[in-house]
C-alpha cells in the first residue's frame, strides 16, 4: 500500500528541493538566548529568535517552572472541564487579562489553537469575518473552521477595510481581524482607526498580539497601549512562545461573555490537554515581573532604535517598523539567501526571506531585535551587516 504514495511523496519532496524552499532546520545544543551554540560547537549572535523580552533562559522564569513542576507535577492528564483546572490556571488567566485590560483569559495549548478556536463558537452563517490580507496562517484556518462569509481587505489599508464593511453590512455580526505587528515587515496594524471603523460600521474587532504583547506600546501592552485605545478591542489573542518566555501556550483574552462562551464551545479548548504547571507558573511568573519593571521593554526599544539608526546610517534599505521586527530590503531572492550565509560565517544568525513567503522582488533578512542583546551584539551585527553589504555590492 505505502509504495505508491511513497513515491508521490518523494516526487513532491524532490519537488520542493529543486524550487529551493525546503526547510532544513539548524540544530542548535544550548538554550535560547542572544548567544546560542549551534551543533558543530561554533557560536552566534541570534537574531531571528522571538525572544524579545529576553525570557527564553532566565534564571526567575526557570525557577517558576521548576516550582510548579515540583509543586503541581509534570501535566493534568485531561482537559480543563473534566480535571485540568489547577488553581494555577486560573491565576495566570487573571493575570493575562489584568495585563491587556480585559475582562476574562481562557488558556490553550498554543496560539494556533486560540486563532483556531476563536472564531466557529461565536460567528455563524449570517455572519461576516473581515480579515487582513497578511495575516498570520493560524487566522487564516480559524477563518476557515467557521461558517461566516469572508471578506479580505489589502494589507493595513484603511480605505480597502472600509470598502469591505460596506459590502458586509447586510451581515448580522462583523468582525474585523488582524494581526498586532505583521512578521514579515514588522509594520504595526493602525488599530486606532480599525476601531474607528467598526465603530462606523457596527463591527468587532478581534487583534492577534503575538508579535505586539510585550513588544510594542512604552509599557508593552501591545496595540492598544499604543494607540490609546484600551478596553476597546473585543477579542485579544496572544502566545506564551514569543515575548512572554518562549516556552508554549496561548491565549484569548477578551469581553466576559466572549470568553465564557469559548470555555463550552471552543474545540481546541474543550478538546485538547491542559497546559502544563511549569508552563503556567513560569507564565504567571513572567507576568509579576513585567507588572512590576519595564526594564526589559525598555531595553528592547532602545535596542531597535539603535539598530535601526545605525543601519540606516550605514546606508542599508530598511522597511519603516514600529515593532522589534526590522526587514533589510535586498529585494533578490539568491542574494538575501547568499547575504544570510555570509552573516552566519561573521557569527550572526539571520534568516533571508523571499517569494513565496514576501511578495516577490521583495527579499530581505529579517532581524529580530531582543532586550537580551547587548550593545557589543549590536555593534558586532552592524559590523558584520556593513561588511558582507559592501563584499556583495549592496552597500557602495
Ligand atoms: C507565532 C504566531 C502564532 C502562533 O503562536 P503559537 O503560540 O506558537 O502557536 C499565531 N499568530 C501569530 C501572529 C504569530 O506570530
Amino acid at each position: 500500500m505505502y509504495g505508491k504514495i511513497k513515491a508521490h511523496l518523494q516526487k513532491e519532496l524532490a519537488e520542493i528541493q529543486q524550487n529551493g524552499l525546503y526547510k532544513s532546520e539548524r540544530i542548535i545544543s544550548s538554550p535560547q538566548n542572544a548567544v546560542i551554540t549551534l551543533s558543530d560547537g561554533s557560536e552566534v549572535i541570534n537574531f531571528c529568535a522571538n525572544n524579545y523580552l529576553g525570557m527564553s533562559d532566565h534564571p526567575e522564569l526557570i525557577k517558576a517552572a521548576h516550582d510548579g513542576l515540583a509543586q503541581r507535577g509534570l501535566g493534568m492528564s485531561s482537559v480543563r472541564f473534566i480535571c485540568g483546572t489547577q488553581d494555577i490556571h486560573k491565576t495566570l488567566e487573571r493575570k493575562i487579562a489584568e495585563f491587556f485590560g480585559t475582562e476574562d483569559t481562557i488558556l490553550y495549548a498554543a496560539c494556533f489553537d486560540a486563532n483556531g478556536g476563536v472564531f466557529e463558537p461565536l460567528f455563524g452563517e449570517e455572519d461576516a469575518i473581515i480579515s487582513d490580507s497578511l495575516n498570520h496562517a493560524s487566522i487564516i484556518d480559524g477563518v476557515r473552521l467557521c461558517k461566516a462569509a469572508r471578506y479580505r481587505y489589502a494589507n493595513a489599508d484603511m480605505t480597502d477595510l472600509e470598502k469591505q464593511l460596506q459590502a458586509a453590512q447586510h451581515h448580522r455580526f462583523r468582525i474585523i481581524a488582524t494581526d498586532g505587528v505583521f512578521s514579515m515587515d514588522g509594520n504595526v496594524a493602525p488599530m486606532d482607526k480599525i476601531v474607528a471603523l467598526a465603530e462606523k460600521y457596527d463591527a468587532l474587532v478581534m487583534v492577534d498580539e503575538c508579535h505586539s504583547a510585550g513588544v510594542v506600546g512604552q509599557s508593552g501592552r501591545g496595540v492598544t497601549e499604543l494607540h490609546n485605545i484600551r478596553g476597546q478591542v473585543d477579542i485579544i489573542t496572544g502566545t506564551l512562545g514569543k515575548a512572554f518566555g518562549g516556552a508554549v501556550g496561548g491565549f484569548t483574552t477578551g469581553r466576559k461573555e466572549i470568553i465564557d462562551l469559548l470555555r463550552q464551545r471552543s474545540r481546541p479548548y474543550l478538546f485538547s490537554n491542559s497546559l502544563p504547571p511549569a508552563v503556567v507558573t513560569a507564565g504567571i511568573r513572567m507576568f509579576e515581573m513585567i507588572e512590576q519593571s519595564n526594564e526589559w521593554q525598555e531595553q528592547l526599544h532602545q535596542n531597535t532604535a539603535y539598530f535601526v539608526e545605525q543601519m540606516t546610517q550605514a546606508g542599508f534599505d530598511l522597511k519603516s517598523t514600529k515593532s522589534s521586527i526590522c526587514a533589510v530590503m535586498l529585494y533578490d531572492a539568491k542574494l538575501s539567501q547568499t547575504f544570510a550565509k555570509k552573516l552566519l560565517e561573521e557569527g550572526i544568525y539571520v534568516i533571508g526571506f523571499f517569494y513565496p513567503v514576501v511578495p516577490k522582488d521583495q527579499a530581505r533578512i529579517r532581524v529580530q531585535l531582543s532586550a537580551a542583546h547587548n550593545r557589543v551584539h549590536l555593534e558586532k551585527a552592524v559590523a558584520a551587516f556593513v561588511k558582507v553589504g559592501t563584499e556583495l555590492g549592496v552597500l557602495i
